[in-house]
C-alpha cells in the first residue's frame, strides 16, 4: 500500500456530526446566546419594540443591497454602508467582496437573525445605540450546491446621518455557530480553481497547490464514480487553505492522544440553523488539514469523496458501512493502477484484525482502535461487494443510509452477527 500510516477522517467527519451535525459551540454562552451578565450594562439603551422593528427593517434593506452588490460585482455598493473612518474594516470588507466574487455565487442573501445584547467593548467605542446582530448568509455556489446553504456572521451597526453604518464585523464571532465567520472567504485572499465538477479553494499565494489539488481531486471523482454505482455528479468544493481555523475543524480525533486527521468531509444541510442540521443533507465540502495540504494525494481524496458521494442519501448508515465503503472504494481505486497494491494492508487485516473481530465495528471501536476499525470495516464491505457485486452493494448502502442497520437482514439474509462471522472467514 502506498501510505501504510495514513489515517482517515471518517470518524471525525461523523463525530463532527455527519459533519456539522453536532455543533461545537464557541464561547461560554452557547451558540445563540448573547453576551450577557458580564456586560457593564449601564451604557446600553434598550430600544422600544417599534424601534427594534424599524432598526431590523433598515438593516435588512442595507444587507439586501450588499447581497445585490456582490452578485453584480459592485464593490462601491458593497462598501456603501461600511464605516469609512475605519481603514482596517474597509480593507477586510473589500477582501471579503473580492473573495466572494471568485466563488461564482448563483444566489446570495444576507438578512438579520437574532439580535445580540450590547457587546460591552463596542458600546464603549461606538455608543449606546450600537446594534449587534447575527446575520445569516444564505448562498449557493454555482455548479457546486444543488440548492442554497447557509452560515452566519456577527455584525454591529450604528445609526449615522439618518442611516445605519457597519462598524464592526468580528466582535460577535464567539456567539456564532462553529463555522460562522470561518468560511474560506473570511481569511486571506483566495484563488478558486475549477476543474470539471470540482472546485478547490486555496490561498492566492499558494495558487499552485490549487492546481495540483484540482488535478488530484478530479481524478478522485472519477475513481469514486467507477466503484460507486449510483449517479453522482462529482460536484464538490475542496478547501485547502493554510489557516487552521477555516471551517473551524479540529484535526485530531480518537481517545488518548488521538490521531491526526488528514481531511474531512463536512455535510451541509437544507435548513441548517446555527450549526444545527435541519432538513436533509444536501451537499458537502472537503476540508483538508492545513498541515497536510501540500502532500495531499488521490487515495485520501477518494476516501473523502466517497463520503461526499453518499452524504445526501441519508444519515442512518452504521459507521462500519460509512467507513468501510470509503475504504473499499479507496483500495479498489489504488489497485485500478496495476503498479500499486494494497496487499500489505490486506495482510494486516487478515492476520491482526480479523482474529479479533467479534461484532461489526461501532463508534467505540473507531474511538479506541481506529486502525483496526477502519481495516475491519473495509473487509466487511469487501465481503459484501464480493457477495453482492458493486451495484447491489450501492443499493444496500442506500437502504442502510435511509433506514439504518435494521434493514441488513432483509437485504443480505444476514444478521449483524452473521455478517461479522462471515467477514471473519472471508479470504478476499
Ligand atoms: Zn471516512
Amino acid at each position: 500500500m502506498k501510505y501504510p500510516k495514513r489515517l482517515y477522517a471518517g470518524v471525525a467527519a461523523l463525530a463532527l456530526a455527519a459533519s456539522g451535525a453536532v455543533v461545537v459551540v464557541r464561547g461560554r454562552h452557547g451558540g445563540d446566546a448573547p453576551p450577557a451578565g458580564d456586560a457593564p450594562a449601564a451604557v446600553a439603551v434598550t430600544p422600544t419594540v417599534a424601534q427594534e422593528t424599524a432598526r431590523k427593517k433598515a438593516v435588512d434593506v442595507l444587507l439586501a443591497a450588499r447581497s445585490t452588490a456582490v452578485l453584480k460585482g459592485d464593490l462601491k455598493g458593497f462598501l456603501a454602508a461600511v464605516d469609512p473612518k475605519q481603514p482596517a474594516l474597509v480593507a477586510r470588507q473589500t477582501l471579503l467582496f473580492t473573495n466572494l466574487r471568485k466563488f461564482g455565487l448563483s444566489s446570495l442573501k444576507y438578512y438579520t437573525a437574532d439580535a445580540f445584547r450590547p457587546i460591552p467593548g463596542l458600546v464603549d467605542k461606538f455608543g449606546a445605540a450600537t446594534f449587534s446582530t447575527r446575520v445569516m448568509m444564505r448562498y449557493q455556489l454555482s455548479g457546486l450546491d444543488p440548492q442554497p446553504v447557509q452560515t452566519d456572521l456577527g455584525y454591529s451597526f450604528v445609526p449615522r446621518s439618518g442611516g445605519w453604518v457597519l462598524v464592526d464585523d468580528s466582535a460577535a464571532d464567539e456567539y456564532l455557530s462553529a463555522d460562522g465567520h470561518h468560511q474560506p472567504w473570511d481569511f486571506s485572499e483566495v484563488v478558486v480553481v475549477r476543474r470539471g465538477s470540482v472546485a478547490v479553494v486555496v490561498d492566492k499565494k499558494e495558487a499552485s497547490i490549487g492546481t495540483k489539488v484540482a488535478q488530484v481531486a478530479s481524478k478522485a471523482v472519477k475513481s469514486v464514480q467507477k466503484h460507486w454505482k449510483r449517479p453522482w455528479n462529482g460536484a464538490v468544493l475542496v478547501v485547502a487553505m493554510p489557516q487552521n481555523s477555516v471551517m473551524s475543524t479540529l484535526w485530531t480525533s480518537g481517545s488518548g492522544e488521538g490521531w491526526t486527521i488528514a481531511a474531512k468531509a463536512v455535510t451541509l444541510f437544507e435548513g441548517e440553523q446555527m450549526g444545527q442540521p435541519i432538513g436533509r443533507p444536501i451537499g458537502s465540502r472537503i476540508v483538508v488539514n492545513p498541515a497536510l495540504r501540500k502532500k495531499l494525494d488521490k487515495d485520501l481524496l477518494v476516501h473523502e469523496m466517497t463520503h461526499v458521494a453518499t452524504a445526501t442519501l441519508g444519515l442512518k448508515a452504521p459507521i462500519w458501512a460509512v467507513e468501510g465503503l470509503a475504504e473499499y472504494v479507496r483500495c479498489r481505486s489504488i489497485e485500478d493502477d496495476p503498479h500499486w497494491s494494497v496487499d500489505p494492508y490486506r495482510k494486516r487485516v487478515r492476520s491482526q484484525y480479523l482474529p479479533k473481530l467479534k461484532t461489526l465495528p461501532d463508534r467505540t471501536t473507531f474511538d479506541t482502535n481506529a486502525d483496526q476499525a477502519y481495516g475491519t470495516s473495509w473487509w466487511v464491505v469487501e465481503y459484501l461487494a464480493n457477495k453482492l457485486g458493486e451495484k447491489k452493494l450501492a443499493t444496500l448502502y442506500t437502504d442502510l443510509a435511509q433506514h439504518g442497520q435494521s434493514v441488513l437482514q432483509k437485504d443480505t439474509g444476514q444478521t449483524p452477527t452473521q455478517l461479522a462471522t462471515a467477514t471473519k472467514t472471508f479470504k478476499g
